[in-house]
């Protein structure tokens, strides 16, 4: 990585060959379209642009060598044009050339070259255009900064913010805009948080603070590192909000697992704010929230206000209420959304085929993918992590494989680490182990913590130790603070009763200062929103609760139930393993739902971690006991409990 305040070192084409033209000795300060440059508009300028606007690269070009005098604006459409046209030759030609004519120290020009490498993908043509240019406007930086960020360059935006400050120029609402965008667009291998946070204070140093803008941008910095408490401190600083700073906050919360209070600050906004309205971005986030929680009947208020502001012609609004739908257990409802689309992109086709997979219906995610596929929609990667992931919850191993193999021969897509991870996943979860290690050792890419993580969470299902010691050794390497990797490993053990490995795993947990993830539930009821969670003394029906899952498990004994022990980690009496059972969240909030919801009322919930083998049980003895549809969605898929049996078939 080096400085771009340094000349650059491997030049590509020679940009010192260049001869001053007399003509054009100019040098531009202020970047706008109007040329500063003699007005000499011939008519082959014309014709060059003009066969630009028709996207004619390599005409114009060929008429570019019988032109002395090309204008400002004729270079302006050729660059365009090259971007347009995705050619690197081309555009080095017209780079060439307009150094020739003395153009390379054109401010507004400089910046659409560094965006035309942007675009094509060649940063370091951008730096070589930024590095020549003697004399840089603030325009000239952002337009590089940007194509950094995008080109995931986030360090070098960082040592180029430095020299900026040292030459003396002064940073404008885009340069912070880009350098916090820098900061999580970055591809190191480090975090930039402690960047972010600098340029955090450089803003406030700066009096920046007011600049709505810069303050949003910040907010939706800290989402994406999953700094709740600083993005909420940010939003709550603001002197004014517009609709997009609402919208991060919620998206904020939404994207970071704090569902309740995405729809709490949805509510806020709309009571205290009387001029903003939630626009299509709020409404994505909002439909997140609300399927996380499963929260039906918010989902369906949600659902009115998006027809009645006419955002059901927005396609991501649209795909995000089918997903809502799903997630709430209500496939039908989603389906309906989706037969009434006018128009459908991939997006919309994910979101039903997801749908279908969450629920565990393989065979008709596939069918509506064969569909997809024949109303002439181009699968996304997406497509296939959905599908994927539809095969491996309905267990269509060799399905899952046929279609793994047309997603890079027939479209052309390369296999990413999630992709990956669900073919591990897949072959895994159906006991097929040698074959899910086969497929990591294949992979031409790292397999990062996702490929491993699934692996693990085979092994845990599998009960199988040695496997499970290999891929967790792995992610202790790579993901040293994720405490549920530890927990797997933990129960792998536990189901053997290897009670001293069990207690080596939470030694080194606690040694880390990590803490196991506390399971927590949620339930709607009567449109409010209850939260349980596994170890809740303070929670004010707790008693209660207690006493009627106490006497639900004396009946259910007597009916053939056994309390599945074996998920417990501690190496406890039967009789404390049992007490420990039944204050598990899931089981808290469905005892919760019985008591308090009208009878025929489908109970819904939602879990935080993946449901244990015992609350399954007991929630399939529940659906028949008390003769209710319970629809429990935990971390990994939708379980719908009724008449004794779950739409899993036990296979979760
Ligand atoms: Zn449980
Ligand atoms: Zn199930």
């Amino acid at each position: 990585m080096w400085l771009s305040c340094q000349p650059p070192q491997q030049p590509h084409f020679s940009f010192h060959t260049r001869h001053q033209n007399p003509i054009h000795s100019h040098t531009r300060h202020h970047p706008t379209s109007v040329s500063l440059h003699p007005p000499s508009t011939t008519n082959n300028n014309h014709l060059i642009q003009s066969l630009c606007k028709k996207g004619h690269i390599k005409q114009a070009i060929q008429k570019l060598t019988q032109e002395p005098n090309p204008t400002q604006h004729t270079y302006e459409l050729l660059i365009l044009s090259c971007s347009v046209a995705n050619s690197i030759p081309d555009a080095i030609t017209v780079n060439r050339r307009l150094i020739d004519d003395g153009f390379d120290k054109d401010p507004f020009l400089a910046t659409k070259l560094i965006d035309m490498y942007s675009e094509l993908g060649s940063i370091e043509y951008a730096r070589q255009v930024f590095d020549e240019m003697p004399n840089r406007t603030i325009y000239v930086w952002n337009a590089f900064f940007q194509a950094l960020t995008l080109a995931g360059h986030g360090l070098d935006v960082f040592s180029l913010f430095s020299c900026m400050n040292t030459d003396g120029i002064k940073p404008d609402r885009f340069t912070y805009t880009y350098v916090l965008k820098a900061c999580v667009a970055s591809d190191s291998s480090f975090s930039l948080l402690p960047k972010g946070k600098e340029i955090h204070a450089h803003i406030l140093r700066h009096g920046f603070e007011t600049n709505v803008h810069i303050m949003t941008t910040l907010v939706d910095m800290y989402a994406k590192f999953g700094c709740v408490t600083q993005a909420g401190y940010v939003f709550n600083e603001m002197p004014s909000k517009n609709v997009v700073s609402w919208s991060a906050m919620i998206a904020c919360y939404a994207k970071n697992a704090r569902p309740f209070e995405a729809m709490q600050l949805l509510g806020q906004m709309m009571l205290e704010v009387d001029d903003l309205a939630p626009n299509s971005v709020t409404m994505v986030s909002v439909l997140q929230a609300c399927g996380s929680l499963a929260a039906l009947e918010q989902g369906k208020l949600l659902h009115g206000y998006i027809l009645r502001r006419g955002l059901d012609s927005v396609l991501p609004v649209i795909a995000s209420l089918i997903t809502m739908y799903s997630r709430c257990g209500e496939l039908e409802l989603g389906k309906r959304v989706f037969d009434q689309m006018v128009r459908r992109d991939v997006v919309s086709w994910n979101a039903l085929i997801s749908s279908y997979g969450m629920h565990g219906f393989g065979e008709k995610a596939i069918e509506v993918y064969n569909e997809m596929v024949s109303n002439k929609i181009v699968p996304s990667p997406i497509t296939f992590v959905s599908l994927l992931g539809a095969c491996s919850h309905s267990g269509l191993v060799e399905k899952g494989k046929i279609l793994f193999e047309s997603m890079i021969k027939d479209h052309g897509i390369r296999p990413s680490v999630e992709h990956y991870a669900c073919m591990v996943d897949l072959l895994g979860r159906a006991n097929r182990l040698d074959e899910a290690i086969k497929i990591i050792q294949d992979m031409r890419i790292e397999p990062g913590p996702k490929v491993w993580g699934s692996l693990l969470g085979s092994c845990r299902i599998h009960c199988n130790v040695e496997l499970g010691e290999r891929a967790s050794k792995r992610l202790f390497e790579l993901e040293p603070t994720n405490a549920g990797n530890y927990v797997l490993l933990a129960e792998i053990y536990a189901s053997k009763c290897l009670w001293d490995k069990v207690l080596n795993v939470k030694k080194l947990l606690q040694d880390r200062g990590l803490e196991k993830k506390s399971g927590c539930s949620w339930i709607e009821v009567k449109r409010k929103i209850y939260s349980f969670a596994s170890v809740d003394e303070f929670n004010p029906h707790i008693d209660q609760l207690h006493a009627f899952l106490i006497q639900l498990s004396i009946e259910m004994k007597e009916q053939g139930y056994k309390p599945e022990t074996k998920v417990v980690l501690y190496d406890v009496e039967e009789e404390e393993k049992e007490r420990i059972l039944l204050g598990h969240s899931e089981k808290l909030a469905v005892a919760f739902g019985l008591i308090n919801s009208s009878k025929g009322e489908t109970i819904r919930i939602t879990k935080n971690l993946r449901l244990c083998e015992d609350c399954h049980s007991v929630t399939k003895f529940l659906s028949k006991f008390a003769n209710r549809e319970i629809m429990v969605r935990d971390v990994n898929r939708i379980h719908c409990f009724k008449d004794g049996v779950c739409s899993c078939g036990d296979y979760w």
